[in-house]
């Protein structure tokens, strides 16, 4: 990346837009890679590593909009299908937007262009850009969200907090695993701050600062569904997103020693980390088959609070 791992700012790109000197008079190889794979070559390849199988009854994943035969050069990762993420998408030239939550995750009756998503379906159809969704499919998937999360905080012998009903052992929703050595909750929100990108509403944690932490549950995203598969996980830690109070207060009410501890982040910023690795493993199956696209992560923050009051602040 051009920028800090940690934070929006800048695009990064995972594949590069250079094309091989010399590829104009070069072989078929060359002028293949040159002209890019089809939309329809890029959906095999996304389910190749985010198979739609693996994603929840409710969600609404794979193409929104596009056509298969169209040919693709320059693909952005994002979380959110916002109109500034489609601002950069279509300024930028992208032939492809690829997000993590979908644009029409609820059926719909119209696309009218007075309306928000509308808007949104007119301007990709418009300029010629598909939109894809890769949801609970891309949270479930080996090295899908949660493992990157749980990747970044250091966790080990990771396995799903609930594993995919048609999947393997190691797909599933969230991720519990041991931290290499036990660490103080306040030195383990520390980190947990550290590698997320900066968000208004910062990181909120429930527990004792001086509290010990070995075995730690995460989900990306809104993740207070889980609290069952977290207290059987044996956690000491849930770090996830959304926490709502009754949810959040009944854990602590029901709390074992004070664990499991609880720390609150940015749903944007907890599935954020995800779309490097994603672009990365995109473009390695793409160069697979040969093909060099340009893929980079937006550099839009999507998280929706701008600021924040807190004791002493206001
Ligand atoms: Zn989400």
């Amino acid at each position: 990346m051009d920028t800090p791992a940690s934070q929006p700012g800048g695009p990064s790109s995972a594949g590069g837009s250079s094309v091989p000197s010399g590829s104009s008079e070069g072989t078929d190889d060359d002028v293949r890679t040159a002209s890019g794979p089809t939309l329809g070559e890029v959906l095999l390849a996304a389910e190749e590593l985010w198979p739609e199988s693996l994603a929840e009854d409710w969600d609404a994943v794979g193409l929104v909009v596009g056509r298969s035969e169209k040919t693709v050069a320059k693909i952005l990762l994002a979380v959110d299908p916002t109109s500034a993420v489609l601002d950069e998408a279509l300024e930028w030239g992208a032939d492809l937007l690829i997000t993590h939550h979908p644009l029409l995750l609820k059926p719909v009756n119209s696309v009218a262009g007075f309306t928000f998503k509308g808007d949104v379906v007119h301007r990709l159809i418009e300029q010629g850009c598909g939109l894809l969704t890769i949801h609970t499919n891309g949270d479930s998937a080996i090295g899908g969200v949660s493992d990157v999360l749980a990747d970044a905080l250091g966790l080990q012998d990771v396995q799903p907090l609930k594993q995919a009903s048609a999947g393997l052992d190691e797909e599933g929703i969230g991720r519990c695993g041991d931290l290499a050595e036990v660490t103080s909750l306040g030195d383990f929100a520390a980190k947990v701050f550290s590698i997320l990108p900066a968000v208004a509403g910062g990181v909120k944690v429930a527990g004792d600062p001086d509290g010990l932490v070995r075995r730690v549950a995460i989900c990306g995203g809104a993740g207070d569904g889980l609290f069952d598969e977290v207290r059987a996980s044996g956690a000491d830690l849930y770090v996830t997103a959304d926490l709502r109070h009754h949810p959040a207060s009944e854990a602590r009410e029901a709390a074992a020693n004070g664990r499991p501890y609880l720390i609150d982040v940015s749903h944007f910023g907890s599935e954020w980390l995800w779309l490097t690795p994603a672009a990365e493993a995109l473009d390695n199956v793409l160069q697979d088959l040969g093909y060099n696209v340009d893929i980079r992560v937006s550099s839009i923050n999507t998280d929706p609070w701008d600021f924040i009051l807190t004791p002493g602040t206001e």
